[in-house]
């Protein structure tokens, strides 16, 4: 009963955030929104959500980074080189570009990841230096958003978890490219310890 309290409570109070809190928008690119090579169903329905966040975040100064896919032509991941997905994110072409109306301020911190053609990095915290920065900034605690949910948002939220970090992620922040599959790894994380949350927690 005091548990289920707890949760619901999670949902309805207003998002307190200051030092030591940091927002990860992760990999929030034209080509994985409706018309991008890899697009996620409702991908371009986060935006408002994210910018609630990073509007918050920016007025009160805290961090903010973005990871981006940033692939090589040759990826291992696309199918050509016998990978799961088609071409998406080639490093500086415009799919690879952050989601327009996407309110990053310009002192966001760009964490590039992916961008060895025999490897694969899911994770923003896998091959970057996302964790040193973390740490420099002070940060404790990670509020995730972004694309996509089942893969690169759970693998970022793992990543921090398993490092040491709280976790909150922004549940109508993520999309997923299976529903199921973004059911199932909410699930997952908040059996983890990450918290879920709403973008109405972030209103003033
Ligand atoms: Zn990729």
């Amino acid at each position: 009963m005091i548990q289920r309290a707890k949760h619901q409570s999670a949902y309805a109070e207003r998002f307190a955030c200051g030092r030591g809190d940091a927002l990860v928008v992760v990999d929030v690119q034209k080509d994985f929104l409706p018309g991008g090579a890899l697009a996620v169903p409702g991908g371009e329905e986060i935006i408002d959500p994210l910018n609630r966040f990073l509007d918050k975040f920016s007025r009160l100064g805290l961090p903010i980074f973005a990871t981006r896919d940033w692939h090589p032509r040759s990826h291992c991941s696309f199918r050509e080189k016998g990978g799961p997905w088609p071409a998406h994110c080639v490093a500086a072409t415009p799919g690879a570009r952050f989601a327009e109306g996407l309110r990053l301020p310009s002192r966001s911190v760009v964490v590039s990841k992916a961008s060895d053609p025999s490897r694969d990095a899911c994770s923003g915290f896998d091959g970057t230096d996302l964790d040193a920065r973390l740490r420099k900034a002070g940060v404790r605690r990670l509020v995730i958003g972004g694309l996509s949910t089942e893969y690169c948002v759970r693998a970022t939220a793992l990543g921090a978890l398993v490092r040491g970090y709280s976790v909150s992620v922004i549940e109508d922040a993520v999309r997923a490219l299976d529903p199921g599959g973004g059911r199932r790894a909410l699930d997952e994380l908040a059996e983890k310890g990450a918290v879920l949350l709403r973008s109405e927690a972030a209103a003033v």
